[in-house]
C-alpha cells in the first residue's frame, strides 16, 4: 500500500481517538471527482466523503457561496430568524412531501430529532403508552444513543448497553414482519428507502408503498432515513420519489451542504405541530453558513442537469458491474440505484479496496463483502470507465 505523510500519520495515531480503522493516506486537496494525497498522488474518489460531496469536491458554486456567506454572517442564534435557513426549508418543502423543517448538524442528530418528534406526536395524540419504533435489521441510523438503539446491527451495540428502550427490529423488505410487529404501543416505522451501510440493499418496488398503506391503516408514522440516499444520490432529489410513497417524517444530512456539517428533519405540518418552543433545539442547527450552502446544493442539483446525469451514469456503472459479474463468478450480486452502487463478493472486500487505492481509485467496503461505489454525481463516463477497468484488473488477479 502507498504510504504518504508518514510523520503526520504517526502523530495522528497518538493524538486522535482510535475510533476509525484509517488507511495510511492523508488527503489534502480535491476537485470534482479527484482528490490528491500529501505526496501529490491523484485518486479517483468513489467514496466522496461517504456520499457527502455529491457535487464533487470544491464545486465552484459551493466555494463561492461559502466565501460570500462567510463575509456576511457565519452564525447567529435560533433566537432570531435566519434568512438562508428559511430559504433552504422552503426549497426542501417545495420539492418534497414536507411542510416544515428542523435543522441540526448530522445524520445521527436528525435521527434523534425524528425519534423525539414521533414520540411527542404519538404521546399527544394517543397517550404515553405509544412510544415504540419498529426499525429494520441491518439498518444504520447513526452512533448517538438513540440513533444507535434504532440501528439494527448488533456489532454497533456491543459495549454500549443499556440502549434506549422502545425499539423493535424486523427484517428489511418484509411488509408482513412489520404488520406482525405493529401493536398498540407502536408510534412509528423507521426505514432507509435503500439500506446503505447494510450493503446497498434495494427493496422490492412496492415495499414502501405497502408500508405506507400499513402505517395509514394503523395510524403509525412512517419515517424515512434519507441521510445517505437523499439529495440526488439515487437519481431523484429524494429516493422515496421512485417508490411513490411519501413518509410523514424524513431525515437528511450527508450531502445536504456538500461537506459543510448539516442535518435536517422534514415533516408534514400535522406531525411537525408536536414540536413547540422548548421541545427541541440545536445551537448550530440551520446556521447561516450551512443553510446558504444547502440552498446552493439544491439549486445546483435541480438546475444543472445533475439528476439526469446521475441516472444516466448510474445505469452505465450498473451495466459495467453486471458485465464484470458475468466474468467473475465470485461477484455474487450487483445492486444499486443511480450512483449508490455495489457488488457483493464471495469473500471480504478489504483487500480489493486496498488494491484499488494502490491503483489510484478510492472505494469503500461495507458489510464486509460489499464493495460500495459512491462517486460524486458529476462523475464522468471516462472516470467510470477508469473505475471499471481498475476493478477488472484487480478481479483478474483473484
Ligand atoms: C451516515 C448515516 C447516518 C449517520 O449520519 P452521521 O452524520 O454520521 O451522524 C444515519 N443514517 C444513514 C442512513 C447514514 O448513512
Amino acid at each position: 500500500m502507498v504510504v504518504a505523510g508518514d510523520a503526520l500519520i504517526r502523530e495522528g495515531q497518538q493524538v486522535l481517538a482510535n475510533t476509525y480503522a484509517r488507511y495510511p493516506l492523508v488527503l489534502v486537496r480535491g476537485k470534482g471527482a479527484t482528490v490528491w494525497d500529501s505526496a501529490g498522488r491523484e485518486y479517483l474518489d468513489c467514496v466522496a466523503g461517504l456520499a457527502v460531496c455529491n457535487l464533487g469536491h470544491c464545486h465552484p458554486k459551493v466555494v463561492a457561496v461559502i466565501e460570500q456567506q462567510a463575509r456576511e454572517l457565519i452564525h447567529c442564534s435560533n433566537f432570531y430568524y435566519i434568512a438562508p435557513q428559511i430559504e433552504l426549508a422552503r426549497r426542501l418543502c417545495a420539492h418534497s412531501f414536507g411542510d416544515r423543517v428542523f435543522f441540526c448538524n448530522s445524520g445521527a442528530e436528525a435521527t434523534e430529532a425524528a425519534i423525539k418528534l414521533a414520540r411527542k406526536y404519538a404521546t399527544e395524540r394517543f397517550g404515553k403508552e405509544r412510544y415504540e419504533i419498529i426499525a429494520m435489521e441491518n439498518s444504520f441510523h447513526g452512533r448517538t444513543m438513540g440513533a444507535l438503539s434504532a440501528t439494527g446491527q448488533e456489532r454497533f451495540h456491543q459495549g454500549f448497553h443499556p440502549l434506549l428502550p422502545g425499539f423493535r427490529h424486523v427484517p428489511f423488505d418484509d411488509v408482513e414482519a412489520v404488520a406482525d410487529a405493529i401493536n398498540k404501543k407502536t408510534c412509528a416505522v423507521l426505514v432507509e428507502p435503500i439500506q446503505g451501510e447494510g450493503g446497498v440493499k434495494v427493496p422490492a418496488p412496492d415495499y414502501l408503498k405497502k408500508l405506507r398503506a400499513l402505517c395509514d391503516q394503523t395510524e403509525t408514522l412512517l419515517i424515512y432515513d434519507e441521510v445517505q440516499v437523499g439529495m440526488g444520490r439515487t437519481g431523484t432529489l429524494f429516493a422515496y420519489e421512485q417508490f411513490d410513497a411519501p413518509p410523514d417524517i424524513m431525515t437528511l444530512a450527508k450531502s445536504l451542504a456538500n461537506g459543510i456539517p448539516i442535518g435536517a428533519l422534514v415533516a408534514t405540518d400535522a406531525v411537525a405541530q408536536a414540536f413547540t418552543p422548548g421541545t427541541h433545539a440545536s445551537t448550530f442547527g440551520g446556521n447561516p453558513l450551512a443553510t446558504a450552502v444547502g440552498c446552493c446544493v439544491v439549486d445546483t442539483l435541480l438546475e444543472d442537469g445533475i439528476l439526469e446525469h446521475c441516472r444516466e451514469i448510474g445505469s452505465y456503472l450498473h451495466e459495467g458491474l453486471v458485465l464484470l459479474k458475468d466474468r467473475y463468478p465470485f461477484i455474487t450480486a450487483v445492486r444499486g440505484q443511480g450512483l449508490i452502487s455495489a457488488c457483493e463478493l464471495a469473500f471480504s472486500g478489504k483487500k480489493i479496496v486496498e488494491r484499488c487505492m494502490d491503483k489510484g481509485v478510492l472505494i469503500n467496503c461495507t458489510a464486509d463483502t460489499v464493495l460500495r461505489f459512491l462517486p460524486p454525481l458529476i462523475v464522468t463516463q471516462g472516470e467510470i470507465d477508469r473505475l471499471l477497468a481498475t476493478l477488472d484488473g484487480i478481479f483478474a488477479e483473484q
